[in-house]
Parts: structure tokens; sequence; C-alpha cells
């Protein structure tokens, strides 16, 4: 096994990110099979002695669906109100899965000040330190409501590596629609390969990451790619891993080399 997927498989304190793709149907509805899967995944990953932070999207996605629409409004405005409906929808759901296997969840949100300034940044890392150790899983988005340009992340790609940061994590694990990183479109290109390692990112990985994501998700490879790179500066090793098959979070735990991991040489 590689040194980066050793650090992974040791790693203790991982913050997992899981995309709007992954937790709903293309219509705003909730995936509430893989919903269930993967808190009840993280919740047996407390139980062995590993510190999750879940960062979620799909805040939007749920607002989405609970107000019978099928696509995001155009305007910001209707958009962070979908958000302040959504996250409820969906703390509810996360709450009620938590629940079911023994296990406590606390919301925060934040935004990009919440990284830049000292004081929120101090702040942050208190409160998330006492969840932590009261054995508390903490459920962190964007706070998506009062988000206005100069204070907004914009994609949860970039909040999750910035949470990583924050928290001194060991690991951060984004599950996304695809596998990993190819080296061509996989959809379109049948001799397009799987990255498995990314000891640097350079110019040839970042035309790989090509464009933007889905209906409902912001993100794309790009942003993750955004993502990795602050990861690196913080010497946290990131991993891209398909959120669609139930039980990749723990096979990436357990050093199977699934994904796309990226790490500091
Ligand atoms: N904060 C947004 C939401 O919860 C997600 C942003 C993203 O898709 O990266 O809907």
């Amino acid at each position: 096994m590689s040194a980066a997927r050793q650090k992974l498989k040791s790693a203790r304190r991982i913050v997992v990110k899981v995309g709007t793709s992954t937790l709903s149907y293309g219509e705003g509805k909730l995936n509430l099979y893989r919903i269930e899967h993967l808190i009840r995944e993280m919740a047996d990953l407390h139980n062995a002695g590993k510190e999750i932070i879940f960062v979620t999207s799909g805040a939007i996605a749920a607002g989405i669906g609970k107000m019978g629409l099928t696509k995001k409004p155009d305007t910001i405005p209707e958009n962070q109100a979908l958000a302040a409906i959504g996250q409820g929808v969906l703390m509810h759901i996360y709450e009620k899965f938590f629940g079911e296997y023994g296990q406590t969840m606390a919301q925060l949100l934040i935004t990009k000040n919440t990284a830049t300034d000292e004081h929120a940044r101090e702040n942050f890392h208190n409160s998330l330190t006492s969840i932590l150790k009261m054995g508390v899983t903490p459920v962190i988005n964007e706070n998506d409501a009062v988000s206005t340009d100069e204070i907004k992340i914009g994609d949860n790609d970039n909040l999750s590596a910035l949470v990583a940061g924050m928290s001194d994590a060991d690991a951060l694990i984004i599950l996304t629609d695809i596998d990993g990183l190819y080296n061509g479109n996989p959809k379109t290109d049948k001799n397009a390969r799987l990255i498995s390692e990314v000891p640097k990112i350079n110019s040839e990985i970042e035309r790989m990451a090509g464009g933007a994501g889905t209906k409902l998700g912001t993100g794309g490879m790009f942003t993750k790619i955004q993502a990795a790179k602050l990861a690196a500066e913080k010497n946290i090793p990131m991993l891209i891993i398909s959120g669609k098959e139930i039980g990749n979070l723990r096979r990436a735990l357990n050093g199977e080399e699934i994904g796309t991991i990226f790490y500091k040489e």
C-alpha cells in the first residue's frame, strides 16, 4: 500500500463531504437509501474510534423537492430561501438516522468569514472541538441563506477543504457521482483511465478536471481540484470516491485502492 493510502487508513479525524448528486435524485427528491447507508457507515466508523466530520450539500436540492419544484430557480434569493427550507428537511432526516444508530449530531452553518476572520475561526474551532469531545458528529454546510458574494464560499468542495484545515483533520474524503479523476471523459472515451494517486497538481491534472457539475450540485471536478490544493497546503490527503456504491467509505478507510487520492509528496 502506498504511503498516502496508509495515511488515509490510519486517519483518525476525517472530514467526509457528500455532494448533492449522491444525496438526491436528479429532480430534487432525496435518495433516502443512500443517506441511510451513509449515516450507518459514519455511525459505525464512529463506533470504531474515528471522528467523522460530515460536510453535507443537498440543502437546495431538498428545498426544491419539498416545494415540488424540479430545478433550481434563477434568482439568488430564491435559492437562499430553498436552502433555508431544505437545510431543515435534511437535518430532520439525518437526526433520525443518527438517532437510530444511537448517535447524536450537531449542525454547524459557516461562511467564508469563518475561515478568514481570526475570531470566527477560533470560535468555530472551539465549538467543533467541544462537539467532538462530546462524542457528537458535526454536520456542516454553508450558511447559504445569509451568504452574499463577499462571504460566500459557493461550493462545498472548497468548504470541506477549509473545514479540514480548520479542524486539524487527518484526511478529507469527497463522495461524488464519479469514481475519481480520469485522464479523459469516461462517458465518451472508452480508453479513459482512473488515476489512483496524484502527488502533485500540475496543469495536466487541471486540464483533466475539465468543467462544471450537475443540474442540482455546483461542484464538478474543477472545484475538487481546488479543494485538493487547499488540503495539500495543510498536508491533508484528499480522496475522491464514488458515493453511488454503498460501502465505499469503509472500503477506502480499510485501505482499498479505490478513487483518486491527492497528497503532498
Ligand atoms: N450549500 C449548497 C447546498 O447545501 C451546496 C453547494 C454545493 O453543491 O457544493 O445546497
